[in-house]
């Protein structure tokens, strides 16, 4: 089956990973939007790319404000009446300390961008993926939104961050949930892990940014007969 045609939607696809998976959807013929917190950023990107001789558009949408969100999403609604992928990427990771540390304003603004907004835009999004063929829902999570990983032995104590880690475990619960009610559609809901990748958030990681990408595409490009609610990174399923 051909991906031709199809319109995605990368929310904080301006840059790091989000921007590889730009990339990669628009190479696979994927109409992509591009959300960004502002124009000149989405501008930035989308010009980026087109030097690169990779066509998309853009369109302002800050994942913490729903009068954003709903101006956003009646864009992609004008342009193209449906939505067949949702990347539902942006993400912060806030400097944080040891759990009996954090401050709830960082608590609070993580889950306002990494679940709240995240939430919000699926939400927003929904009734236009139900007017695609087959609407696939990818969700950013990652290693330390495992509790298995978390808890495990190797998980590194620096990294014990109660705001980030907790609000990706949050994610994965939200990922069932949605998938849980969609399960009589079409549509596929899973969680990534795109792997330790070297972004702005990450800046001390090996993996560039396209490996981690293309594990976000693979599960955005699911076919009929894929998983949905899973938590998926390059090797497989995750333990939740
Ligand atoms: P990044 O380079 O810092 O990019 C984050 C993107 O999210 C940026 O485009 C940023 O926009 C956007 N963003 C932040 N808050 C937003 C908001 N309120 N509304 C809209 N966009 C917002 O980070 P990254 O490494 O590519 O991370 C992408 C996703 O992968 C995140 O969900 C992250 O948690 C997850 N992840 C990353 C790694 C890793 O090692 N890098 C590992 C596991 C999971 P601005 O440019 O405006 O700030």
């Amino acid at each position: 089956m051909t991906d031709s045609g199809k319109v995605a939607l990368v929310t904080g696809g301006n840059k790091g990973i989000g921007f590889e998976v730009a990339r990669q959807l628009a190479q696979a013929d994927h109409q992509v939007v591009i959300g960004a917190r502002t124009d000149e950023r989405g501008r930035a990107a989308a010009e980026k790319l087109r030097a690169d001789g990779v066509e998309v558009s853009y369109v302002v949408l800050d994942v913490s404000a729903p009068d954003s969100i709903s101006a956003a999403l009646e864009v992609v609604a004008a342009r193209y009446g449906r939505l067949d992928v949702l990347v539902n990427n942006a993400g912060i990771a806030p400097a944080e300390g040891p759990p009996s540390e954090v401050a709830p304003e960082v608590l609070q603004e993580t889950y306002e961008t990494n679940v709240f907004g995240l939430v919000a835009v699926t939400q927003a999004a929904l009734p236009l993926l139900r007017l695609a063929v087959a609407g696939r829902i990818v969700n950013l999570s990652s290693g330390a939104g495992s509790l298995t990983v978390v808890g495990g032995p190797d998980w590194r104590p620096e990294w014990n961050g109660l705001a980030y880690n907790t609000s990706k475990s949050a994610v994965n619960a939200v990922t069932v949930a949605f998938a849980s009610e969609l399960r009589p559609t079409p549509i596929k809901v899973n969680a990534v892990n795109p792997g330790y990748t070297r972004t702005d958030m990450s800046p001390g990681a090996d993996r560039p940014a396209a490996a981690g990408a293309a594990v976000v595409v693979r599960y955005a490009s699911l076919p009929a007969d894929g998983p949905t609610g899973g938590f998926f990174d390059e090797n497989g399923a995750v333990p939740w």
